[in-house]
């Protein structure tokens, strides 16, 4: 499917926005220039998608540009698969970086040199206790941390051992060089941190080059300013390092100063959004992969149905905050069917059949019967959709002994078939082992496609496939990942994959779709009438072998005449 631009409804407005209108207002800069920096080391999940829309909307709106940053400085977690797949995402969620992809590996050199200009400034030294050390003697929110013993060496001898560091003569970790700024901050961050390590590790664009390399939060800030960002936008958690992030900058050789903004980061109920647990789940093959339409991963949500248009109205409502809260699922879900329901065309499918035989209408016989496409868009046509003597319907639309103010099919009740005519339960079949085989019906040819000519009244229509001519397919029902609604409410410790749901996929065989569906391929999606809005499978459809994901079920359905039903 060809994807056009998603535009939310209205045009964003937020606190981000704000100080990007006013920086362009006063002249503080010509041009707005934001970055999305991902680590290649996971697939891109609902809550880049957020961030996506923010940084690349903000440049969209202002008329500046959006970099595609691959924030690869970590060499142990990062593959070229994940900067393969994220570009394909952030494409097929709307956005282009032009001519601005870049990789922070590339600045490897810059940031060393950097480095050795905090060193000559007497801003940075090398440090020879090990990380656990380090770690020990910065203290606590209490207690104020210790000074290194290696703390005062001179510019020479800082030097000296930064420059052997690079050349590989000290093992891992035996050295780190730190930032000198002050042991006894409040701020945990600005306890003389660490700026690089020494890690033998092979990286997917440097090889062997590197034996040192930037910690993250030395190595953004300088990211950011080579590249010329304004406005460097990333989540909460980060407001603690901005210090941080402006001492980088205003003590070294910076060219420019971003400005740091946070925003709430997006997390969605009963789904996990961390990229540790997602990739356990596909490592433990707990889902089929990346893209297993359980995932709030944007590969998984594309497979599920799900549309950038969606996504784009989902991140406008959702809107950008400094509150860190949940999100209900039902929100994007009705960003889904809002979409949905203006794009897809009506089917008919049987998901879990039981066959109808009308025993009054003739063996050889068959209608071609006029079904609107979409019932509230008359534009949209119709079809034809074949009827004979033996029809499937759902399974749960027939009851042997009706409950109280059961209005679909039960022995002796009639009930209206969609777009085609009455028919009434006459007696039920069973097999050998007493299971329902057969309901035979007879029909009212007075009523087809409409109502009864003499005034009688049924209260239900229900939908059905002509056996003869339907196509057979395999149908997926999808649940959320996890029972829990939210992790934060979990123990501490606990495994998270104790919430997982049990039925969060269904697997429906043998399900009954109308003709028209035979051909169905990737890039199909349909509402099911009373069902919900489905999709062929990207990975599993084909014509003779058909397979189709429920996107996302109905609000409510056009069955509703039939009360204290429950709802689908
Ligand atoms: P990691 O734990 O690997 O750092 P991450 O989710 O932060 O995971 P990144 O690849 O660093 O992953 O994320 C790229 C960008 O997406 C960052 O700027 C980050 O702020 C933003 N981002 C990540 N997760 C969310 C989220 N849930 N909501 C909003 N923005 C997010
Ligand atoms: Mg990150």
């Amino acid at each position: 499917m060809t994807t056009a631009v998603p535009q939310p409804l209205v045009p964003a407005s937020d606190f981000i926005r704000d100080i990007v209108e006013a920086d362009l207002k006063s002249g503080k800069h010509a041009k707005v220039v934001t970055r999305f920096p991902p680590e290649p080391n996971g697939y891109l999940h609902i809550g880049h998608a957020k961030s996506i829309h923010l940084n690349f909307g903000i440049a969209r709106q202002f008329d500046g540009t959006c970099h595609l940053r691959f924030d690869d400085t970590n060499p142990a977690t990062e593959d070229v698969e994940y900067v393969d797949s994220i570009q394909e995402d952030v494409r097929w969620l709307g956005f282009d970086w032009g001519k601005n992809l870049f990789y922070a590996s590339d600045y490897f050199e810059e940031m060393y040199q950097y480095a050795a200009e905090l060193v000559k400034r007497g801003k940075a030294y090398v440090c020879d206790l090990p990380l656990e050390e380090v770690r020990r003697m910065r203290g606590s929110f209490q207690k104020p941390g210790e000074e290194s013993p290696y703390r005062e060496r001179s510019v020479a001898e800082n030097l000296d051992l930064f420059t052997r560091m690079r050349k590989g003569e000290f093992p891992d970790g035996a050295k780190t060089l730190r930032a000198k700024i002050d042991m006894s901050s409040p701020n945990m961050n600005m306890r003389d941190p660490v700026l690089y390590r020494i890690k033998r590790a092979r990286h997917h664009r440097t090889g062997d080059k590197w034996l040192i390399y930037p910690m993250y939060d030395y190595a953004h800030p300088i990211e950011d300013a080579i590249e010329g960002i304004t406005h460097s936008i990333c989540t909460l958690e980060f407001e603690d390092h901005r210090p941080l992030y402006d001492w980088t900058l205003d003590n070294g050789p910076a060219k420019c100063h971003p400005r740091q903004i946070e925003f709430a980061r997006l997390s969605v109920e009963h789904t996990v959004m961390s990229k540790r647990k997602l990739l356990r789940l596909v490592q433990e093959g707990l889902v089929s992969g990346w893209d297993d339409p359980r995932l709030p991963t944007v590969q998984g949500l594309r497979r599920r149905g799900y549309t950038p248009e969606a996504i784009a109205e989902f991140c406008a409502r959702i809107g950008v905050t400094k509150f860190n809260s949940s999100t209900e699922v039902a929100l994007l879900e009705d960003c889904m069917r809002d979409d949905l329901n203006k794009r897809c065309s009506r089917m008919m499918a049987v998901l879990k059949p039981v066959k109808v035989v009308i025993e009054n209408y003739p063996e050889d016989k068959v209608e071609e019967l006029d079904a609107a496409n979409h019932p509230a868009d008359p534009s949209s046509g119709s079809r034809k959709v074949p009827f004979c003597r033996e029809l499937y319907i759902e399974e749960d639309d027939f009851r042997e002994v009706a409950p109280p103010k059961y209005h679909r099919l039960a022995p002796g009740k009639e009930v209206r078939l969609r777009y085609a005519y009455f028919i009434k339960l006459e007696r039920i079949v069973k097999d050998a082992s007493g299971k329902v085989a057969e309901l035979r019906c007879t029909y009212d040819p007075a009523t087809r496609g409409g109502d009864a000519p003499d005034g009688r009244k049924v209260k239900a229509t229900i939908h059905w496939v002509s056996a003869r001519h339907a196509a057979e397919a395999e149908v997926r029902l999808y649940d959320h990942l996890l029972s829990a609604a939210d992790l934060g409410d979990v123990p501490e410790g606990e495994d998270f994959l104790k919430h997982l749901n049990p039925k969060s996929l269904e697997t429906l065989k043998g399900c009954r779709v109308e003709p028209a569906l035979a051909q169905a391929g990737p890039g199909g999606r349909w509402q099911f009438e009373r069902q919900g809005y489905f999709c062929a499978d990207s990975r599993d459809c084909k014509p003779g072998s058909l397979v189709f994901d429920r996107t996302v079920t109905l609000r409510d359905t056009w069955a509703k005449i039939e009360k204290g039903g429950k709802p689908r």
